[in-house]
């Protein structure tokens, strides 16, 4: 070990195992910092779905062998109805895949310090030189990346990232056994993932079903405590309680056990960033936060930041080093141009859908398989003719509670 590299990361979950993976690849000396124990790891930081797509896997390198199912299918659901979308898709072990990670990232020359809590930033006559961990333990650097996730204890203290408790999603998933996959009067979910809408189920939010193989499955759900959570949530009932719920209703959860020890539970924040870097850092992955909003795509998105974090200190550190606000504020270029185009769009996409009653959602099961082939995909990716198409004038009442929830910030 070092006491002084080129890159400090705190935090070696996908984000952070990623940069170190690309900035090692590079020949940078590069040290990450995990708060958990390497023989658990990991533990509470197992927390994913880990449902994703090919153009991840293979923009990344990642071998099929962390993958549990690949997937054919992503199918829509509302309260009486479903859409079936032909999407190649993969459903990860999340465990494998984040020590892959961290495997490759110390083939590439990375250190890693285990049970290593980051505490705050080390600085010296103002300047960010390190990280302090557990308590007064220090590594020094000439770039510090904040890859913990939502914890963000770098990001905060720099006054980089401002995550705000309101904006908090939650999420809880465990692994079933016994799942009826092709249930009378739903979508056959054997090599699918599915999403539904249904504020009964998962108030101002969604929940899902992602086959693991056989009549395995991961069954999860998430919410904000946004409006819809407010006007639709049952008093007392607990995320853990919405989902007992739903499995004691579900016919195609009726027979299904829990597998022992698979639960997986997590937060991210829905929210733009305020800023991304500053003199010698820069915030990556759900720190900041980059969690695609309207469907939770977390990993490819965290990833994409890792790897633009990456390019950038290798520009800082070639030549002449140069770490200054303005020379890592590339970062911010690219996250905004290729990490998370369109944030803003995207934030409000997720609060006109969250907010909409449920027979909206049947409406817009009913809307999809009238539409053109493509609708669903560019609307998603913000194209406003495809969005238009799928509005109505019943969508007047949530557009007016939209417009005054954003005027009112
Ligand atoms: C229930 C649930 C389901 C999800 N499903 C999906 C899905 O299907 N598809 C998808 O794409 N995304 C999904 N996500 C989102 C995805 O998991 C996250 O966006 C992604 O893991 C974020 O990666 P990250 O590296 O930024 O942060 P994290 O995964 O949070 O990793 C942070 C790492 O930092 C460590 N750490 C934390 N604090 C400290 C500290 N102080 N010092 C040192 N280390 C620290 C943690 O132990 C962890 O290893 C889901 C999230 C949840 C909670």
């Amino acid at each position: 070990m070092d006491d002084h590299y080129d890159v400090v990361i705190a935090g070696a979950g996908p984000a952070g195992a990623q940069c170190a993976r690309d900035v090692a690849a590079r020949g940078y000396d590069v040290v990450v910092l995990e708060t958990e124990a390497e023989d658990e790891f990991p533990a509470q930081s197992n927390k994913s779905t880990g449902g994703t797509f090919p153009s991840m896997m293979a923009a990344f390198g990642i071998p099929d062998d962390v993958v549990m199912q690949f997937t054919d299918e992503v199918v829509l659901e509302s309260p009486n109805d479903f859409y079936v979308q032909d999407q190649p898709g993969a459903v990860l072990e999340f465990a494998d895949f984040k020590r892959f990670l961290v495997a490759d990232s110390q083939e590439k020359g990375a250190d890693y310090i285990w049970d290593a809590r980051v505490t705050a930033p080390l600085t010296e006559g103002g300047e960010l030189v390190g990280v302090t961990y557990n308590g007064d333990e220090e590594v020094r650097g000439e770039v510090i990346v904040d890859a913990t996730g939502p914890s963000a204890p770098l990001a905060k203290k720099l006054g980089v990232s401002n995550l705000e408790r309101r904006n908090q999603a939650i999420g809880i998933e465990y692994e079933f056994e016994g799942v009826n996959l092709d249930a009378d009067g739903h979508a056959d979910l054997a090599d699918a993932m599915m999403l539904r809408l249904d504020h009964d189920l998962a108030p101002g939010g969604y929940s899902w079903i992602f086959h693991t193989g056989d009549d395995t499955a991961k069954v999860g759900l998430c919410y904000i405590q946004n409006e819809s959570y407010q006007r639709y949530a049952t008093a007392d009932r607990t995320i853990d309680g919405y989902l007992d719920y739903w499995v004691g209703k579900d016919p195609r959860l009726q027979d299904a056990t829990r597998l022992e020890g698979k639960q997986h539970r997590g937060s991210a924040h829905i929210q733009p960033p305020t800023s991304l870097s500053t003199d010698s850092f820069m915030a990556i992955g759900d720190t900041v936060p980059t969690i695609d909003p309207l469907w939770g795509e977390g990993i490819h998105k965290c990833m994409k930041s890792a790897r633009s974090a990456a390019i950038v200190a290798d520009h800082a550190l070639t030549g002449e080093v140069n770490t200054s606000a303005e020379k890592l504020s590339i970062y911010d270029k690219l996250w905004h141009q290729d990490v998370a185009p369109n944030v803003n769009k995207r934030l409000l996409m997720t609060k006109l859908l969250y907010l909409a009653p449920n027979g909206r959602y049947d409406q817009l099961m009913n809307d999809l398989r009238s539409a053109a082939k493509n609708t669903l995909a560019e609307a998603n990716e913000g194209n406003k003719r495809a969005i238009a198409s799928l509005l109505h004038l019943r969508d007047v009442p949530t557009l007016a509670r939209l417009a005054k929830l954003h005027y009112s910030g």
